[in-house]
């Protein structure tokens, strides 16, 4: 053999030993009953990695013996295919493996009770890449906070720590998926995103509420220990609301509300592994809610009129009557929320009940929209900074660039994610012509150019930087 056949045939070896190792990694899952080995004990293992537990084999061997299964009469039969093993291991794919418990004694706590940060170390985190939203965050930060508390303790005495589901109240674009994906980030915690319009009760066309499990599942590489202290974001929860004088069966709004129930309270649910529903093919295993942290966020608009109109009552009876218009132009009106407004608008009680941290995120102001643009760690003008600082090119953008792009912005009433969408426009241009001509050193994007009256300020490189009182 020669040295190079040698060399390759170790690294074969190597890399076929690697995958074992990755393999160890994870639960063996009987392939004729598709229960794991943490439930079915030790499983006998036969060629091509296909595993059998002993009930199963049990079950094979007396049905042999029992002379129910002919099989020499099979053989005969046109038509008949015997099973290829192999074929099966390759409808199995790696993904649904579900990742073994770790033995006891190695096992370090995710969350650690004495390295917990305190909530204004996490809102200070928070603060680097959300601009304003001051309440959302303080809120959010000493409910995760708790949360987490609640989740190092475990149930060591009578006291038990309520858990501190929340509900997020704010229009689109405010940063409400933006605030949970920092959070957990920066918790290095897994997280699922849904939305609640795709869900729908077991057995409709649709998702089932579970689904929701197992996906926090899958973003937690399928390693259930890890997925039970997950954070999982419900996102558009108004769209579930009870709907108003309607006398039909009600499949995606009260029944989904109702069925969640369990799931944010706490509950053991069975739930496929790699897949988003359950079929005979998926090996299935058991997620316990309990600490897994349920956020809640919706636009619900509407809902200033009922908190208006609540408001408006309170106050019109007696001689210190408020003139009817008076919480027209309040812009903290949303803020003033209660569970009373949010029943009126079609959460059930019940439901509500379990989010019992409610909190609402405002608006963002033009102001808002300038500090997005340039503040947060990773804002949009420091990416395409850094993009053009690569081809030593300098970006700046004057103030009155930044105002005329939010201004624009605020127009398209979808909050910050009309941002992006703006600049995108506007640099393609930029991006397109700067790295063609190797002397330009600076572009300045201007007012002019973004309201379409005018050109970027290119200065060549070496050249003298004009003076612009209010660059950015
Ligand atoms: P929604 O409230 O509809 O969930 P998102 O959180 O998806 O809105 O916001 C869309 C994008 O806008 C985010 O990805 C983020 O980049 C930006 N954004 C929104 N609000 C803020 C904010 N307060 N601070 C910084 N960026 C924000």
């Amino acid at each position: 053999m020669s040295e190079r056949d040698y060399t390759e045939e170790t690294k074969e070896m190597q890399k076929s030993e690697a995958e074992d190792k990755d393999d160890d990694e994870y639960e063996k899952i009987c392939m004729i009953c598709r229960r794991p080995e943490s439930v079915t004990g030790p499983m006998m293992n036969l060629p091509n990695n296909i595993y059998v537990c002993k009930d199963c084999m049990q079950k094979s061997f007396d049905a042999m013996t029992n002379g129910d299964i002919d099989y020499s009469r099979l053989m005969n039969i046109p038509g008949v295919q015997f099973l290829n093993i192999g074929d099966m291991e390759q409808q199995i794919p790696k993904k649904q493996k579900i990742k073994k418990k770790k033995p006891k004694e190695e096992k370090a706590p995710l969350v650690d009770i004495h390295n917990l940060p305190a909530p204004h170390k996490i809102k200070a985190s928070l603060d680097e890449y959300v601009v304003g939203q001051e309440h959302a965050k303080k809120a959010m930060s000493v409910a995760v906070y708790n949360h987490y508390k609640r989740v190092a303790t475990g149930t060591l005495d009578d006291i038990e720590i309520e858990k501190s589901n929340m509900l997020m109240i704010g229009p689109t674009g405010s940063g409400k998926t933006y605030l949970v994906k920092t959070l957990a980030r920066l918790l290095d915690v897994p997280l699922a995103i849904t939305d609640a319009t795709s869900l729908t009760e077991a057995g409709y066309i649709g998702d089932d509420i579970e689904s929701v499990v197992s996906k926090l599942l899958a973003a937690a590489d399928n390693d259930v220990e890890k997925a039970e202290q997950g954070i999982i974001f419900i996102d558009e929860i108004d769209k579930i609301a009870k709907k108003r004088n309607t006398s039909q069966r009600d499949v995606s709004g009260e029944s989904v509300q109702q069925g969640m129930l369990k799931l944010l309270e706490g509950s053991d649910v069975e739930v496929p592994v790699g897949a988003n529903s359950k079929n005979a093919m998926v090996p299935l295993t058991t997620v316990n809610t309990r600490n897994i942290l349920f956020i809640c966020g919706g636009a619900f608009p509407d809902l200033e009129n009922i908190i208006k109109e609540r408001l408006t009552k309170q106050s019109a009876i007696g001689f210190g009557a408020d003139l009817k218009d008076k919480y027209d132009k309040d812009k903290t009106l949303l803020s003033k929320v209660e569970t009373e407004d949010l029943r009126k608008f079609g959460m059930i009680p019940e439901f509500l009940g379990r989010l019992p941290i409610v909190f609402t995120l405002q608006g963002l102001s033009e102001e808002m929209l300038i500090q997005i643009l340039k503040e947060p760690k990773n804002a949009i003008l420091k990416q395409y900074q850094k993009l053009l600082a690569i081809d030593e090119v300098k970006l700046e953008f004057t103030e009155g660039a930044l105002s005329a792009i939010a201004k624009k912005a605020m127009k398209k009433d979808t909050g910050a994610r009309a941002l992006r969408a703006i600049i995108e426009e506007f640099m393609l241009d930029i991006m397109y012509e700067i790295p063609k001509d190797d002397s330009i050193g600076q572009v300045t994007i201007t007012e002019e150019y973004i309201e379409n009256t005018g050109g970027p300020i290119i200065t060549l490189r070496g050249q003298e930087v004009p003076a612009i009182e209010d660059r950015a």
